[in-house]
């Protein structure tokens, strides 16, 4: 994967990886305040009604109690028997007792406790009735007062419901004294306090539904913010594939037109190349025609002088025949190279004994031996014992091994020529031309088996030679699906090996026992 794609596919899932993080704690803090407003809620109810209570305590308190009249459920208060005053009659006889701040809200927080589940409660720690002893949470939040706190409130459990208590302390004020101040109480001191506790329940259906509402909430925004995120995601991906695709694309035609240029480059240098060559080659030419021309030419014209010499006549005319043919030659190798560059040479495939083959050659061998005046070079032929069947065309193998040992001739010295002969597989025949000669540079090794290529290209040429022949051998060793090779070196020689076809059944080993390899690397 392209390294960008996979570095924003890792930013991707690190976005996703955190913005669910911040989903979760934003869900969290959600659920967490509206249940904290839930509380406040009850809290604010529960301090409503502590006030309400407060303000019917005080009109109480202000009056010095009040009377009412006596029921079974309204009974006279014991704790007030001290008072001259408690129980009174009226002038129609009906009897009225009097009731005290905390005697009445008892009794009214007992009215509407049985009435909606909220209750109050009037608390001390010292209580004159029993009943208003303060609980455990209540005598903390006392304890509390007493060091300063102004209210308390924490939700609680009770009777396995869950409830706001709220508590706030009361003071003593001027109508406390009345029943009060028997027990030492003082102005201001705080000696007990209301009680409020809110049952949950109505805030808890509130709660959820609104829970449920934030959780919905935050669902679809995640998923819109998902889906927004994954389809971005995507659509970028897709535009960094196609940016990377079309920088690819223009990479590679950047690659095709430098292509396309080195090879016009190429084109060119070997355009410029082959003029040249073909600027040689036609010098080379004309000295090759011109040479045997101007013996013909002038041996011809003395032989009207010498009709009556014999030996002389037979001389000339042998240097005209001889100079003729060498004509020939250069004709021949003109006719083979465009017949092989136009694609017009036919093969003749047929049996042929390579016993036969090498015993035709040798007398042509040491025509061109002689010729080329190397009669002190050694010529070794391949030892064959028994006949080789080989299926390819005679003309152009003994064509090819001419021009092979013409060449190694014309540029050996002294030393030897060795032709050899392996067959090396049920397919393959390998001949090789080996010489001590001159050698052939490492540079020019490719280029000997172009059309007029020569190694020596100077004016003052030593060897003479078109520079046709080896093209000539390629083209005809192509022709009959071989291959040829050369290895060379400065000096020491040369060996020259190609490969032909050859069929399985008539496969025998040859006898010749040369330690000479020819797949050798080294001559
Ligand atoms: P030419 O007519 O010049 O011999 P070829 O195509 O036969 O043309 O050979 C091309 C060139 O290859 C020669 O001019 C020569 O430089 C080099 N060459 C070919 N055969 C040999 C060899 N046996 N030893 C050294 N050089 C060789």
């Amino acid at each position: 994967m392209n390294r960008e794609v996979s570095y924003f596919k890792q930013f991707f899932i690190s976005v996703v990886i955190g913005f669910t993080i911040l989903f979760i704690a934003s869900l969290i803090w959600n659920i967490r305040s509206e249940r904290q407003t839930t509380y406040e809620l009850a809290k604010v109810e529960a301090e409503g009604n502590f006030n309400k209570d407060l303000t019917f305590r005080k009109w109480t308190a202000a009056h010095g109690g009040v009377y009412v009249t006596m029921t079974d459920s309204t009974i006279a208060n014991p704790y007030l028997n001290f008072l001259p005053n408690r129980d009174i009659t009226t002038t129609n006889g009906t009897k009225l007792t009097l009731i005290n701040p905390a005697y009445m809200n008892r009794l009214v927080f007992q009215m509407s406790n049985k009435k909606d589940g909220e209750f109050g409660h009037i608390c001390s720690i010292t209580p004159l009735h029993p009943n208003n002893k303060a609980d455990k949470w209540e005598e903390k939040a006392l304890n509390l007062f007493a060091k300063g706190t102004e209210e308390y409130y924490s939700p609680e459990q009770i009777d396995g419901k869950e409830y706001l208590r709220y508590i706030k302390p009361i003071r003593v004020e001027n109508g406390c004294l009345k029943c009060h101040a028997q027990q030492g109480y003082n102005l201001n001191d705080i000696k007990g306090g209301v009680s409020i506790s809110i049952p949950m329940d109505k805030y808890k259906v509130v709660l959820k539904t609104k829970i449920n509402s934030i959780i919905f909430n935050h669902a679809i925004i995640f998923f819109l913010t998902f889906i927004i995120g994954a389809l971005s995601y995507r659509r970028i991906i897709k535009v960094v594939k196609q940016r990377d695709a079309s920088r690819m694309k223009a990479k590679e035609n950047e690659a095709k037109l430098k292509e396309q240029n080195n090879k016009l480059v190429w084109a060119n240098e070997k355009a410029i190349e082959s003029d040249r060559l073909k600027t040689i080659f036609i010098q080379n030419m004309s000295h090759e025609i011109r040479t045997p021309m101007n013996a013909i030419l002038g041996f011809s014209s003395l032989l009207p002088d010498e009709f009556d010499n014999k030996s002389k006549l037979t001389e000339y005319t042998k240097i005209i025949t001889q100079r003729g043919n060498d004509l020939m030659f250069i004709i021949n190798d003109l006719l083979d190279i465009s017949k092989i560059e136009s694609k017009n040479m036919n093969v003749n495939i047929e049996p042929i004994n390579l016993k036969d083959l090498f015993s035709e050659l040798l007398p042509l061998f040491h025509e061109i031996q002689k010729r080329n005046l190397k009669s002190h070079v050694k010529l070794i032929l391949p030892t064959i014992t028994e006949d080789i069947i080989l299926y390819t065309d005679k003309g152009k193998l003994k064509q090819i091994l001419t021009n092979l040992v013409g060449n190694a001739f014309k540029f050996t010295h002294e030393g030897e020529i060795e032709i050899d002969l392996l067959i090396n597989s049920s397919k393959l025949i390998t001949f090789s031309v080996k010489d001590t000669g001159i050698g052939i540079p490492t540079e020019k090794l490719n280029s000997i088996f172009d059309r007029f290529s020569q190694v020596e290209q100077s004016s003052s040429r030593i060897y003479g030679g078109t520079g046709l022949g080896l093209s000539i051998v390629k083209g005809l060793i192509s022709k009959l699906n071989g291959e040829i090779y050369v290895i060379s070196e400065i000096n020491k020689g040369s060996k020259f090996y190609f490969t032909l076809p050859y069929s399985k059944q008539n496969l025998i080993e040859t006898q010749n026992n040369s330690t000479n390899n020819i797949y050798s690397n080294t001559l």
